[in-house]
């Protein structure tokens, strides 16, 4: 129950093990093609240009800044925890210049604050955000800032590694160019593949570029031979085949359960969840409106010695969860509720084994309280 990765469902892992083919064989190329599909599903789009980066959810971000920023390129970055702070430095290392919008960790991005920012900046390109950031558990309102955006002829770039499966991603209607995900949160599957989306503006602005990617890996321009829908497929790199076996299954899975079902599944957990930690007097680190229900932060209590209900959580329950990042180390605990990991066993076995560490470490509150909020929840 840690950030992710979160569990892999066996019918994933037995994807996995399927024997290797090559990633030219017919039949890969024709799972490759359904996983297009698959994944426009996921992300609630009609982009010719949706596949998976074979790299990890940091590719994915590294794939949309490196075709997007040309030198020189004003980019309004809003950095409200870490992954937009790393927006930022591919920013910059893309050669352009980043216009930040801060705002506190733990809070969504503020929408009038990127609007004084479009107003000041006419000359820029895009606005970059982090839709569900990690490092917090806040969800900013991805409609509201892509709309902004558009008022001002600007391409959206937004994260949506910790969102896609576990909250509404709505690529089409919010008007979203370009996105990046991450296969190992809320679809539970391995690490290592970032599902990726391009609107026809993006593909427009990469293919009337004055200066070539300057990362060959990464240069949408050759990966499309490869991912692209033409009959002839062209060596780019060697797929990870079995991965993509894996996130293909991944994806047939969230299809067969449905995307609403999906959210109202992790919805469901995450309010069974909260009932336990408020009976145990746990503070949420986001307001209620703008809390996802797959990450969930709470702040350690006083006195409470952070790194050891951690470590007791692991060894004595095989419990994993999440510490703070930056200016929250050490002051918030990250309870996932991802995929597969979402579910009722998990939010019974959390509740019961933080309640027991903390009451052995002094800490306590009646025991049995957290659970009885709980079962009210889920009643
Ligand atoms: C996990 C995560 C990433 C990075 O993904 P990796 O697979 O670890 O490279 C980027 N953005 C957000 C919001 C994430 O949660």
């Amino acid at each position: 129950m840690g950030p992710g990765p979160s569990d892999i469902h066996p019918r994933v892992l037995a994807a996995l093990g399927q024997p290797v083919i090559g990633h030219l064989d017919p039949a890969c190329v024709a799972m490759m093609d359904e996983l297009k599909d698959l994944l426009r599903y996921a992300f609630q789009t009609k982009n010719a240009l949706t596949f998976a980066v074979s790299g990890p959810g940091s590719v994915g971000m590294e794939t949309c800044f490196v075709n997007l920023v040309e030198p020189g390129d004003k980019v309004i970055v809003c950095r409200n925890g870490v992954f937009g702070g790393r927006m930022i430095e591919n920013v910059q290392r893309a050669g352009g210049v980043a216009v930040v919008v801060e705002d506190t960790w733990g809070e969504a991005v503020d929408p009038q604050k990127v609007e004084a920012a479009l107003k000041q900046n006419p000359d820029a390109k895009m606005l970059a955000f982090v839709h569900a950031e990690t490092s917090t558990g806040a969800q900013s309102d991805a409609a509201t800032l892509a709309a902004l955006a558009r008022q001002y002829d600007c391409l959206v770039i937004a994260d949506t590694v910790t969102s896609l499966g576990g909250t509404p991603v709505l690529l089409d209607a919010w008007g979203i160019d370009a996105t990046y995900s991450g296969s190992q949160k809320c679809l539970s599957c391995t690490p290592g593949l970032s599902p990726v989306s391009f609107s026809e503006r993006a593909v427009e602005r990469i293919k009337a570029r004055k200066t070539k990617v300057q990362s060959w890996f990464m240069d949408l321009n050759l990966v499309l031979e490869y991912w692209g829908g033409a009959s002839k497929r062209t060596y780019h790199h060697t797929a990870p085949v079995n991965s993509l076996f894996a996130l293909h299954e991944a994806l047939v899975m969230l299809a067969e359960e449905g995307l609403p079902q999906a959210w109202a599944r992790h919805r469901r957990h995450h309010l069974a969840l909260k009932a336990g930690f408020e009976a145990l007097g746990l503070q949420f680190v986001v307001r209620e409106d703008a809390r996802l229900p797959q990450l969930n932060a709470v702040y350690v209590p006083a006195g409470v010695a952070d790194a050891e209900v951690r470590a007791r959580l692991l060894k004595d329950y095989n419990l994993e969860i999440g510490a703070g990042l930056g200016p929250l180390a050490g002051k918030v605990w990250r309870f996932g509720l991802m995929g597969y990991a979402c579910r009722e066993e998990n939010v019974r076995l959390c509740l019961t084994a933080l309640g027991k560490v903390l009451s052995d470490m002094g800490h306590g509150v009646p025991a049995g309280e957290a659970e009885a909020a709980m079962e009210l929840a889920y009643a």
